[in-house]
C-alpha cells in the first residue's frame, strides 16, 4: 500500500499545508518517506466542523450498528497485513514480534468494545417511576441515562504506536461512547498512524457513518495539539505522553471560556515493595523476574518498575548482586525516537551525577544509535525521602532501589511517593501483617495494586484500573484501559416526566433494548 502523507479530514484525503515532518527510522536515523505535512488551523477547524456535525447522530446510532463499526475497524487493521507491521517497525524501531501482539491487543479491544457497547449496561438506566399519590408532594417520573460528552481529541501515544494510538484505546471507548474522534498523530509513526486511519476511515464508510465520525490530522503539539483542545467544538481530551505536554494540554483545557476534561496519563515510577520474608526465600527468582520486567521493550512501558524498595540486609544484598548480573548481561535496546534516547540519557546523568545514588549495574553498551542501556541504581531511604528529584520519571530501562532500616521507613518511603498507575508487593505467608499496614497508603497513591507479579503487561478486561493519582493521570477517577475507560466519555441526563413517545428507546416503559435498569431501586435481573 502507498503511503501518501495526507490528512484525512472525514472521508477527504488531503494534503496538509503546514511544514512537513517525515518519520525517522530510530535504529539507522534514516529519514523515511513520505513527508506529512502539518494540518492548518482552516482544516482543523473543518475536522472540528465535521465531527460536532456528525455528533448528533453518531451518538444515536443503534446499539448494534456501532457496535458493529467497531468490529469493522478491527476487521480493516488486520486486513493491511503485513505492510502496517513492516511500517510500525522502521518507524519505531520495535520488534515486529511485539507489533503482531500490540496488532491482536488492538483488534481485541476494538472487538470488546463492541461487545460492552452491544450490552449497553453504559447507559447505566435509572427509572424512578411517578409517585402521585405520594405525600407531602408526589414524585414525579425520572428517568437516567449516559449520553456521550461530544467529539474528542485523542492523542497518538509514541510507545503503543498501534495499541495507544489512532485506533488505540482512547479512540476505540471514544467511539463506543458515542463520540465522533478527531485524533493528532504521534509525529513518530506518521506512516503506521495513515494506514490505521485509512482502515478507520473505511469502516466509516462501509457502516455508512456520518463521515466526521473519524478525522486524522499530523502537525505540532504547540500548534495543532493545542488548537484541537482549545477548538469550541471538542468536549474531551485523551492522551498518553510526558508529563509537560500533559500538563500543557490540561492548562489549555481550562483556560477554554467552556473548560473540558483531559484524561492524561503522563508519568509513574511503579514501586515494587520487595517483603523480607520473599525476599529471604527467592531473591534470585524475584531479581530475575524484576530484570525481566524492567527491561522489557527498552522500558518503555508506563508501568516499568522504576523503584525498588526493601529492608536493606543479606536478602536485598544478594538480590542486588544477582539483578545486577542480570543487568549486565543485557543487550542494549533501540528506543522509539532520538528524543526519547536523548531524554532517556539526561535521566541516566542526573543520577550518575547525584551524590546520593550508586550505579550498581549496566547493561551491554550500545551497537547502534538511540540505544538504551540497563541501568540499575541504588540509594538509602533517607537520601530518598530528602531528595524529590530521585522519583522523577526516567522513561526507559532505568530503576532504583531504596534500601530501607525498617518497617516504618519503608512506609515513609510509600507515604512520601508521587500518584502511581501501579504499586506492587512481593510477600510470603510472613509478611501479610507488614503488607496489610502498607495498604491504606498504596490505595491512596496507586490505581492498581499487584501481589507477586509485575507490573508490565496490562490486561485489556473489565475490571482493570490503568490510572491512578496525579501525575500518573490528570483524572484519577477513571481508567484509560479496560471496558471501564467508556465512562469517562459519558456523562447523565435525566428526562423528567416526559411522555413515552418522546423519550429515547433506552428509557421508554416497555424497555425495548432489554438493558438491565435500576427500576424504583431494584436491580433487573
Ligand atoms: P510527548 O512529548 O508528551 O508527546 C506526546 C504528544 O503530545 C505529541 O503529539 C506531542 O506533539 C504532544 N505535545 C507534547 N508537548 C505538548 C505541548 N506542550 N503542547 C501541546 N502538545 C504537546 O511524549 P512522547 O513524544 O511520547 O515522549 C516524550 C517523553 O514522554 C518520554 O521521554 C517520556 O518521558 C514521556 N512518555 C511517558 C509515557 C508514559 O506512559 N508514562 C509514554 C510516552 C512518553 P509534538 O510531538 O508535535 O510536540
Amino acid at each position: 500500500m502507498t503511503l501518501t502523507g495526507n490528512l484525512l479530514i472525514g472521508q477527504r484525503a488531503v494534503p496538509g499545508n503546514r511544514e512537513t515532518i517525515r518519520a525517522i527510522d530510530p535504529s539507522s536515523n534514516q529519514a523515511l518517506e513520505p513527508a506529512y505535512a502539518g494540518a492548518s488551523s482552516e482544516q482543523m477547524a473543518q475536522a472540528c466542523t465535521l465531527a460536532w456535525a456528525a455528533f448528533d447522530t453518531y451518538r444515536e446510532t443503534p446499539l448494534e450498528q456501532r457496535a458493529g463499526f467497531l468490529e469493522t475497524i478491527a476487521e480493516q487493521i488486520e486486513a493491511l497485513g503485513d505492510a502496517l507491521i513492516d511500517r510500525a517497525h522502521a518507524e519505531t524501531g520495535l520488534p515486529k514480534a511485539r507489533l503482531l501482539g500490540e496488532r491482536g491487543r488492538t483488534c481485541a479491544q476494538l472487538r470488546t468494545f463492541a461487545r460492552v457497547v452491544r450490552a449497553g449496561e453504559w447507559l447505566d438506566v435509572r427509572v424512578d417511576n411517578a409517585l402521585p399519590e405520594r405525600q407531602p408532594l408526589p414524585r414525579p417520573d425520572l428517568r437516567q441515562r449516559q449520553v456521550a460528552l461530544g467529539p474528542v481529541a485523542v492523542f497518538g501515544a509514541s510507545n503503543f504506536p498501534l495499541a495507544f494510538s489512532v485506533a488505540g484505546g482512547d479512540t476505540a471507548s471514544a467511539l463506543a461512547a458515542g463520540c465522533p474522534v478527531v485524533v493528532k498523530a504521534h509525529g513518530a509513526h506518521p506512516g503506521t498512524s495513515e494506514l490505521v486511519g485509512l482502515a478507520v476511515a473505511r469502516a466509516v464508510a462501509q457502516c455508512e457513518l456520518p463521515e466526521g465520525v473519524f478525522s486524522l490530522l499530523y502537525g505540532a503539539g504547540r500548534e495543532l495539539g493545542i488548537g484541537l483542545v482549545t477548538d469550541p467544538r471538542i468536549k474531551a481530551v485523551g492522551f498518553t505522553g510526558s508529563r509537560s505536554g500533559g500538563l500543557a494540554l490540561c492548562q489549555a483545557a481550562q483556560a477554554r471560556p467552556e473548560p473540558i476534561p483531559v484524561y492524561a496519563e503522563m508519568s509513574a515510577i511503579n514501586p515494587v515493595f520487595l517483603f523480607d520474608g520473599a525476599l529471604r526465600s527467592r531473591s534470585e527468582t524475584l531479581a530475575q523476574g524484576f530484570v525481566t520486567s524492567l527491561t522489557q521493550g527498552a522500558g518503555q512501558f508506563c508501568t516499568n518498575p522504576g523503584l525498588v524498595v526493601a529492608r536493606q540486609g543479606p536478602a536485598l544484598e544478594h538480590f542486588l548482586v544477582v539483578a545486577s548480573a542480570h543487568v549486565g548481561q543485557a543487550a542494549a535496546q533501540t528506543m522509539l525516537t532520538p528524543a526519547i534516547a536523548n531524554a532517556y540519557a539526561d535521566g541516566v546523568a542526573a543520577l550518575s551525577e547525584n551524590q546520593n545514588a550508586r550505579c550498581a549495574a549496566n547493561s551491554l553498551p550500545a551497537q547502534g544509535p538511540n540505544q538504551c542501556q540497563a541501568q540499575l541504581f541504588v540509594t538509602t531511604a533517607q537520601a530518598f525521602l530528602a531528595d524529590p528529584t530521585l522519583q522523577a520519571e526516567v522513561f526507559g530501562a532505568a530503576s532504583l532501589v531504596v534500601a530501607c532500616a525498617n518497617d516504618e521507613q519503608i512506609r515513609q518511603v510509600a507515604e512520601h511517593l508521587e500518584g502511581q498507575l501501579t504499586a506492587t508487593l512481593h510477600l510470603d505467608e510472613a509478611d501479610l501483617d507488614s503488607a496489610r499496614r502498607l495498604l491504606p497508603t498504596l490505595e491512596r497513591k496507586a490505581g492498581r495494586i499487584l501481589v507477586n507479579g509485575w507490573p508490565t503487561g496490562v490486561e485489556v478486561s473489565d475490571a482493570m484500573v490503568h490510572g491512578g493519582p496525579f501525575p500518573a493521570t490528570s483524572d484519577a477517577r477513571s481508567t484509560s484501559v479496560g471496558t471501564a475507560a467508556i465512562l469517562r466519555f459519558l456523562r447523565p441526563v435525566c428526562y423528567q416526566d416526559f411522555p413515552d413517545a418522546l423519550l429515547p428507546g433506552a428509557l421508554q416503559q416497555a424497555n425495548p433494548l432489554h438493558l438491565r435498569r435500576l427500576l424504583d431501586g431494584q436491580r433487573e435481573a
